[in-house]
């Protein structure tokens, strides 16, 4: 998901730079609380144990907006640990932790609660506990931005609810490990909810049972790992309709939900949906859950990458609520929501971000998908100005990269500079065979795996055999835009980079003159020469984001 609109991201541009004009050189401050340490850290009452499996069980009750029932958590025991922390936000309660049977004691502080076990944890073991809850979860404000649980209701008054729990986290409304680095191998999801309703969760449907007390359970099961916020309710009067798409790795089960009032246009809308998969699967490899299959769920906010449930409330129009974000015309010959959600299946849902300080592994790589998706249909000329276009969305307000350890992202620049900054490495491998092995490979050898920066930048350095380091320093740790001078000399021009961090050397391409000659050159921090012969012009290839200023 995005952020901000990008009218929200102009007014606080503003706001952002009036406030902190007379302190821009400075370094910004933050301000963490114990509870963002609890979330954001991996404690060591986290650390000890490795999530195997969670049943969630949830009772829906739309009368009084409140959530009741219990998440097994099944685990491994890694090293000695008698303490476990399990969270869950308020005004959500735990009422209660059993292992085998007994009830254990359990220590509230804030959004966390601290469970003693009895039973001695031997390593190597799996063991499991079961935490009872319920309450009235946070109502979301401005989902999926500012989440919690939606309680809405279609036009002829049915309920019509979902979470969204991004950012927020999804303690927001089930007991859980919340923190990103850990997931379960696999995860099961029953829901209740009234009769006439239907929830639509992750995974496939095992089963629906009609209960005597008017309402309905529905078992869903996911077979791969999966990530916290990935993990959703969408509940209905939905219709449903299916189709089987057949990819990369076989034939795909593509299941579709939306209300009655709008069905006729989903089914025209939704059938872009193939087109997307051909496309990714082309840049990225399969789809990365053929076993859980895929599903475009209809909600009342605008969208999420729930995995293998993406869900969709894009009003059935291409682009995103109607406009083009790269202001090019690209934009509004796709629907924004069906390309942006689903290719977070392979970049947030795939492989996935230990600490959300590097979700540009997120939202950088997902937005590149969208010129991807331009470039695979109408040529690598609109890809190209898909992602350049994007670039007036950008803000350079700070890094990329937030603050590891306390639940901080950084900039919302994760999104269309991450996406130039990729389309600038894509110029510096200057192969696009090889280009696409790279973003296939990423996907293979980080495979339903939780990840550091670190690891997707040692790895692209790796395979495209350029130095990337300091490309990644320049875009994801620091703010500033490298600047590239120049100046008219005897026989051609001179040219350095400024503005830029230490070791900064990255090779750009030159046109000189109106038309040519292209020339690739590796400018530094020192003055180079590069000749020509009557050329009075110099421009750099508009396909790196960078700057060039005439100096005297
Ligand atoms: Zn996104």
């Amino acid at each position: 998901m995005r952020k901000h609109t990008p009218k929200t991201a102009i007014t606080f541009r503003l706001i952002t730079l009036v406030l902190l004009l007379p302190f821009l050189a400075s370094a910004q401050r933050y301000e963490f609380t114990h509870d963002d340490t609890l979330r954001g850290t991996i404690t060591p009452e986290r650390a000890w144990w490795d999530l195997a499996f969670y049943h969630l069980t949830v009772r829906v009750q739309p009368t009084d907006s409140t959530l009741s029932g219990s998440t097994l958590i099944r685990y491994r025991v890694l090293k000695p640990g008698q303490t476990m922390q399990v969270d869950l936000q308020r005004p959500l309660k735990v009422m209660r932790v059993e292992q085998d049977g007994q009830s254990l004691a359990v220590r509230q502080d804030g959004n966390a609660y601290f469970v003693t076990l009895t039973k001695p944890q031997k390593v190597g073991q799996t063991e499991s506990i079961t935490v009872f809850y319920g309450g009235k979860p946070r109502v979301a404000k401005r989902p999926p931005w500012d989440g919690g649980l939606v309680w809405s209701r279609d036009k002829s008054g049915n309920w019509f609810i979902a979470t969204a729990c991004q950012g927020l986290g999804a303690s927001a409304w089930w007991p859980c490990k919340d923190h990103m680095y850990d997931e379960p191998d696999s995860m099961a999801i029953s829901v209740t909810v009234p009769e006439d309703l239907t929830d639509v969760s992750n995974g496939r449907l095992r089963r629906v049972t009609t209960n005597n007390d008017h309402t309905r359970t529905f078992d869903w099961y996911v077979v791969n790992p999966i990530n916290n916020y990935g993990v959703n309710l969408n509940i209905g009067r939905y219709e449903h309709w299916s189709e089987t798409y057949t990819g990369e790795k076989g034939p795909l089960a593509l299941n579709y939900y939306a209300l009655p009032e709008h069905v006729d246009s989903a089914r025209t809308q939704f059938k872009q949906v193939p087109k997307m998969l051909k496309a990714f699967e082309h840049w990225f490899g399969p789809y990365p859950f053929y076993e859980d299959g895929y599903k475009l769920v209809e909600t009342p906010y605008l969208g999420m990458e729930h995995q293998s449930s993406v869900t969709y409330g894009n009003r059935f129009r291409n682009g995103y609520l109607g406009r083009d974000l790269s202001r090019t015309g690209w934009g509004l010959l796709w629907d924004f929501i069906i390309v942006h959600e689903s290719g977070h299946e392979w970049f947030a849902n795939n492989i996935t971000y230990k600490d959300v300080a590097d979700m540009w592994i997120h939202e950088s790589f997902t937005n590149y998908s969208e010129c991807l998706f331009t470039e695979y249909y109408y040529g690598k000329d609109a890809g190209a100005q898909y992602v350049i276009g994007c670039r007036a969305n950008i803000r350079n307000d700070r890094p990329i990269i937030g603050i590891y350890n306390v639940n901080h992202e950084g900039s919302s620049d994760m999104y269309y500079k991450g996406g130039n900054m990729l389309h600038t490495i894509r110029q510096l491998v200057d192969n696009d065979a090889k280009w696409r092995q790279i973003l296939r490979g990423l996907n293979k050898t980080f495979y339903h795996k939780t990840v550091t920066s670190a690891q997707i930048e040692q790895y692209m350095s790796q395979q495209s055999g350029v130095n990337l380091k300091p490309v990644f320093d320049q875009y994801l740790r620091d703010s500033k835009i490298p600047v590239l001078e120049y100046r008219p000399v005897a026989g051609g021009f001179q040219y350095r980079w400024v503005n830029c961090v230490n070791e900064f050397a990255m090779p750009v391409k030159l046109c000189l003159g109106e038309s040519g000659p292209y020339v690739k050159v590796q400018p530094t921090s020192q003055w180079k020469t590069v000749s020509a012969k009557n050329e009075t012009l110099l421009t750099v290839d508009a396909n790196y984001y960078v700057l060039s200023k005439l100096v005297p």
